[in-house]
């Protein structure tokens, strides 16, 4: 499904009013939002690739809550397309979430499998000319060729090689 502008500033509003927006363990950006909702927490989730997950109150008089939580890069994604269309106080939270995220993946010395970040193993990529492992590209390479179905996208590879859970 295109996200449309439409998409991004509806999902914006929705944030600026309900979302969190962190950072979990120092290094992963996290967003989360619950809500009773049920229909507007699909409509988030499909945007957000994440379906919503139930949880559940244990109050009679209360309604059970639908929560949409991502994580890695895939939070960072969204930190960077909602951080213009966000009040102040958010926006800075985003800002310090989205640093320490880029520290953490600017100066690892190692991948996440162990490989080192040395000058024969690292390859870059984007306007940014972030770090990626040429060891877990090339076997992701070929994980890819014999298993086609592994990744939906780039994205989820790059958050593969990059980003500890
Ligand atoms: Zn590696």
């Amino acid at each position: 499904m295109p996200v449309t502008a439409k998409d991004i500033a509806w999902l914006a509003g929705l944030l600026e009013g309900e979302g969190y927006f962190g950072v979990k363990a120092k290094t992963s950006p996290v967003i989360s939002i619950s809500m009773t909702d049920e229909d507007v927490m699909a409509r988030a989730g499909a945007l957000m690739g994440c379906t919503p997950t139930r949880v559940n109150r244990q109050h009679a008089n209360r309604k059970d809550l639908y929560r949409v939580q991502i994580y890695g890069i895939r939070a960072a994604s969204w930190m960077m397309t909602v951080l213009p269309l966000m009040g102040a106080r958010r926006g800075q939270v985003i800002k310090e979430s989205l640093a320490a995220w880029h520290t953490q993946v600017w100066h690892r010395t190692h991948c996440k499998r162990g490989h080192a970040f040395d000058e024969a193993n690292t390859t870059r990529y984007g306007k940014r000319k972030q770090r990626a492992c040429r060891t877990c590209k090339n076997q992701n390479a070929r994980e890819n060729y014999h298993a086609s179905k592994m990744r939906e996208d780039k994205t989820l590879y790059f958050q593969h090689s990059l980003l500890e859970e």
